[in-house]
């Protein structure tokens, strides 16, 4: 599994690094190419990103291991997020609404956090109407800080539940079925836990748990007794 995993890790590498320098010189050329051959450029560069993400996603699956641990803040992270994918949701249409308790914190790392969140995030948008509603929340239960993501979307029969997380499982035509196998990776490795509730035409409702740190367990250097 090492070497399978040491090996996947460095093609995927490799592979990513001539993508990026290609994009690089296509939006040069872009630049300089006459009107009506932008939108060959535009797509060429949105393929390469699709490349890239699939790529992105398959590293992480291969190597999830974390390498910096820290403390983080919830409702700083969700701001992250919020940000991130507000230009997704304009895009699309539907209002994504976020709301979080203060000073919630737990351990794990923020850009696999971000990647594992916005996995869900993304599949609520392209899983509701453009008058459809994504509701993001965390607040503090049982000494757990819970993530709750909501939309009311096009919703899963029991079957699709199960096959969640399985890699290469897609019901869409352009999908890889590598987004959610991913954030299960990743919340298993920040010792989370991860349930999903979703009733066919109707929704779907993730809800995320991390072990809750609480400030007096917190040591000046970051470091929890
Ligand atoms: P992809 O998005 O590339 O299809 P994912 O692993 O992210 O792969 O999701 C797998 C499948 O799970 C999706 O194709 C979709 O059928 C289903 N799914 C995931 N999230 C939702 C959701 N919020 N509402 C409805 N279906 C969903
Ligand atoms: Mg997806």
């Amino acid at each position: 599994m090492k070497i399978i995993s040491d090996l996947a890790a460095s093609v995927a590498h490799e592979v990513r690094n001539p993508l990026q320098v290609t994009r690089g010189f296509l939006q040069l050329l872009a630049g300089r190419a006459e009107e009506k051959n932008k939108p060959y450029f535009d797509l060429a560069s949105n393929e390469l990103d699709r490349a890239s993400d699939i790529i992105t996603d398959f590293l992480t699956f291969a190597k999830p291991e974390i390498d910096t641990i820290r403390l983080l803040n919830i409702s700083e992270e969700l701001k992250k997020i919020e940000a991130m994918m507000m230009p997704m949701v304009a895009m699309h249409g539907g209002i994504l609404h976020f709301s979080s308790q203060d000073n919630l914190y737990f351990y794990g790392n923020s850009s696999k956090l971000k990647q594992a969140l916005i996995n869900i995030i993304k599949n609520s948008i392209e899983a509701i109407e453009p008058d459809g509603r994504i509701e993001v929340k965390a607040q503090s239960e049982h000494d757990q800080v819970v993530v709750q993501i909501t939309d009311n979307g096009v919703g899963m029969d029991e079957e699709e539940v199960s096959k969640l997380g399985v890699p290469f499982f897609s019901t869409k035509s352009k999908g890889t079925g590598l987004g959610l196998m991913v954030t299960f990776r990743i919340i298993e490795v920040m010792n989370g836990t991860i349930k999903i509730r979703s009733a066919k035409g109707k929704g779907t409702e993730f809800t995320i748990r991390f072990p809750q740190v609480y400030q007096d367990e917190i040591l000046p250097d970051g470091i929890s007794l």
